[in-house]
């Protein structure tokens, strides 16, 4: 337990580096880390990776890069020889974002992190670049406070699916090992994420033949069979599937869902597709079976080919990562608890969130993770994400007292 002095040591601490942990996040804000499906082999993080880098630097805090895949290097802070070392608080965020959702919707730049009130704006100071700050300053001030049983990482490619093979998955492959951890994504005060639903992604790939549309032969069907049309009704037919929406105690109103977030189709004004995909979207629950939901699309793909003698549709799965949730009564679920209790934090919450990260990959090597504490925050994926600045010292003092619960 943390005593008083320490306390007071640590308030000081936050308080002298306050200034630089708000410069450090605007910086990193302003460094554009859209990554997508379709830019996997970019640099997507080269750059902020380096602003860490000199953030470390100057804060001489050690730290090692984990690179699989060129220009998307996963950044350890701490101790060297702490990395494979299962006594330690491991604090984890994610330096990739989002593309923009709606431009025009945004009251500020989103690459500018842009302060309005007790407000700090910007594509991903929630989701996850104020948690990187988090990652940084906390290791810093408990090494201060004589605290070596803390390290952190800073992972590449979370925001497309939260399993690149390159990056925490491979960290972990690596030998990266924590007796806890928290992923630093922002949210409410009272909110203590305890898991998350599982993903599945699958693409449906729809293959037609081609012809001109002003032919007859198109006309009378004798050549030709339209991508977009097959695809259209197999979509039509997975939106009308009867769903399993019963819910789970720690996942509150959250039940299965479906959604299609991509489509793209068609070769040319006036020419029959020949080609069309979708991509799915699912959000499922502990106990929600996969493959029973795929073979029930694929009945609906089957049926909907008898009507298309040349079409070709085919399932591609892109992700597919587990529901997980820790125990919500002991280890750190309850440190934060308890902390969260004596802090005179109201209506506690501790619950799993509808979307996924990479928390299941901690939770699985055997390290029990939160999978969602960190600055006050919210309209990740949307425009004007922003973090809360006035409890941001608090907050920081929270982090100080859960690593001094865990020896
Ligand atoms: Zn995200």
């Amino acid at each position: 337990m943390i005593d008083e002095n320490t306390i007071e040591e640590a308030v000081n601490k936050i308080k002298s580096y306050k200034d630089r942990i708000l410069s450090f996040i605007s910086d990193l804000v302003s460094i554009n880390t859209t990554s997508s499906y379709n830019n996997e082999y970019d640099h997507v993080e080269e750059k902020i990776v380096g602003r860490i880098i000199d953030e470390c630097d100057r804060l001489k805090l050690p730290y090692r890069l984990l690179t699989k895949r060129e220009g998307r290097p996963n950044i350890y802070i701490g101790n060297i020889d702490s990395f494979p070392k299962r006594t330690d608080l491991l604090l984890v965020s994610h330096s990739d974002t989002v593309p923009v959702s709606d431009y025009q919707k945004w009251k500020s730049n989103p690459f500018h992190a842009t302060t309005v009130g007790d407000f700090l704006y910007g594509l991903g100071t929630a989701d996850c670049k104020g948690g990187i700050a988090i990652c940084v300053y906390i290791t810093r001030i408990l090494f201060d406070l004589g605290f070596t049983n803390v390290k952190a990482l800073i992972g590449v490619a979370e925001e497309v699916g939260a399993d690149a093979d390159f990056g925490v998955n491979y960290v972990l492959d690596e030998g990266l090992n924590a007796k806890y951890a928290i992923y630093t994504y922002a949210g409410k005060k009272n909110e203590i994420i305890i898991g998350h639903r599982g993903l599945l992604r699958y693409w449906i790939n729809v293959e037609g033949e081609s012809n001109h549309t002003g032919l007859l032969s198109w006309q009378e069907r004798k050549k030709g069979e339209n991508a977009i049309e097959i695809l259209n009704r197999i979509i039509s037919r997975i939106y009308k599937m009867k769903l399993n929406k019963k819910t789970h105690p720690n996942f509150s109103k959250y039940t299965f869902n479906h959604t299609v977030t991509l489509i793209n189709g068609g070769n040319g004004e006036s020419l029959v597709p020949s080609k069309a995909n979708a991509m799915i979207d699912v959000r499922l629950l502990p106990g929600d079976e996969f493959e029973e939901y795929l073979h029930r699309v694929q009945n609906i793909i089957d049926k909907v080919l008898v009507d298309y003698p040349k079409g070709i549709a085919k399932i591609e799965i892109k992700n597919n990562i587990p529901a997980v949730c820790i125990n919500e009564k002991n280890g750190i679920a309850k440190i934060l608890n308890d902390v969260l209790k004596e802090d005179g934090i109201k209506d506690i919450l501790l619950k799993a969130s509808g979307a996924a990260n990479e928390g299941y990959m901690l939770i699985e090597k055997g390290i029990p993770t939160i999978c969602g504490f960190g600055f006050e925050g919210g309209e990740m994926h949307r425009e004007n994400e922003y973090i809360k600045m006035d409890s941001m010292e608090e907050i920081l003092l929270r982090f100080i007292k859960i690593a001094y619960r865990i020896n």
